[in-house]
């Protein structure tokens, strides 16, 4: 059966014209399902009795089952998505004053094996459908706006939970055009930011067809140290990253990348690392975001000392570079960057 919370505008459309009826249905569908939160066809009004009856029979409005929600003591939230037998995934919900940013999952595990990341430890199973990354949305939208008697809980959005969302290129893109129609979120694309460790051709693509703001995980400085951390730097070197970067940037006036760069102690933390990522990023509309490392289980790596991350970012901050230290929010329930799992009880470990 057709679960419609995997089509967008143009596919809700097409969907009401295969079906022999006026395309404005999927105007009201969308509306129902995405902006009051209706599941049931039957509560809604505004379709005739017969339509409400064939789509009964032909498609549903599905989503995962929430197995667990943790609330951290900093207010961060984290739910668990229990997808079918084998699979759930993680999201998180970082609330900053009355609304937040919702942290959405689009793998189940991922394959990209980075080091220092509990997701890439525990492999890769399957890319989420449209459905199971809108549903994030769907769920945490809904039922904060139902807690908090408000109209709009969550105001920003972060591809940043497990998986790499450009190796499940089309069904993000397509969730992230649910997100801001403005029948269903109306997110601007400035609210919508996706994190990517670097897959080249995929960055181009995005730009061409969906430009959002983009995050890169850049953690190394150079190729030597960014092949060991980020295996994909591999098929991916930084001459070619950072070239993808400035075309994304490029003709774009205002337009920044952010790059993300984890401090792991005596790994990549020196004066040396953070001079060597000047020089590198010369010439990039940048911003830097230094992530302190959040342990998991079985990882070796430790945080870089307080002291390191502070003269790293001094040392950047004096070359002119904006540079954020991303304050660790959810630790306590493993809700931080990195510390993602989910269940993923089978694994393939190609994309
Ligand atoms: N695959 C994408 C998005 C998921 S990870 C990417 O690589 O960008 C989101 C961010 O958390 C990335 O910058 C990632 O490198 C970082 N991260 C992963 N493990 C971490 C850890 N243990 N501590 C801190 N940040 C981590």
């Amino acid at each position: 059966m057709l679960n419609l919370l995997n089509l967008d505008r143009q596919g809700l459309s097409s969907f009401f014209i295969k079906l022999g009826e006026k395309p404005f249905h999927a105007t009201q569908v969308m509306k129902w399902i995405h902006q009051q939160g209706v599941l049931d066809f039957d509560a809604m009004t505004n379709l005739s009795k017969a339509l409400r009856l064939r789509l009964k029979e032909i498609a549903c409005i599905s989503l995962p089952q929430v197995d667990m929600l943790q609330t951290s003591q900093d207010g961060t939230r984290k739910w668990l998505l229990q997808l079918d037998n084998d699979n759930s995934i993680e999201m998180v919900f970082i609330p900053f004053d009355a609304r937040g940013t919702l942290c959405i999952s689009s793998q189940v595990g991922c394959a990209l094996d980075c080091r220092f990341c509990a997701t890439g430890q525990q492999g890769f199973n399957r890319n989420l459908s449209v459905a199971e990354i809108i549903a994030q949305l769907w769920l945490a939208e809904h039922t904060l706006r139902a807690e908090q008697k408000s109209e709009r809980a969550i105001n920003s959005i972060v591809m940043m939970g497990m998986g790499e969302p450009l190796t499940n290129f089309n069904n993000v893109v397509t969730a992230m055009n649910l997100m801001m129609d403005d029948l269903s979120y109306g997110l601007s694309r400035r609210r919508i930011t996706l994190s990517t460790a670097g897959i080249v051709p995929a960055m181009r693509r995005l730009r061409e067809q969906c430009p959002v703001n983009l995050a890169v995980s850049l953690h190394a400085p150079n190729d030597a140290l960014r092949d060991q951390l980020v295996p994909i730097n591999k098929k991916y070197p930084l001459d070619q990253l950072m070239a993808a970067c400035r075309a994304y940037t490029k003709g774009k006036p205002g337009r920044q990348i952010t790059f993300e760069y984890i401090m792991l102690k005596e790994v990549n933390d020196s004066t040396a690392h953070a001079r060597a990522l000047i020089k590198l990023l010369k010439g990039i509309p940048a911003k830097i975001n230094l992530i302190p490392f959040n342990h998991f289980s079985h990882s070796s790596y430790q945080c870089a000392t307080p002291e390191a991350i502070e003269n790293f970012r001094d040392i950047l901050m004096q070359a002119g570079l904006l540079t954020v230290t991303r304050k660790t929010r959810g630790d306590d329930i493993d809700a931080a960057c990195g510390q993602l799992a989910g269940i993923v009880r089978r694994r393939k470990n190609t994309i």
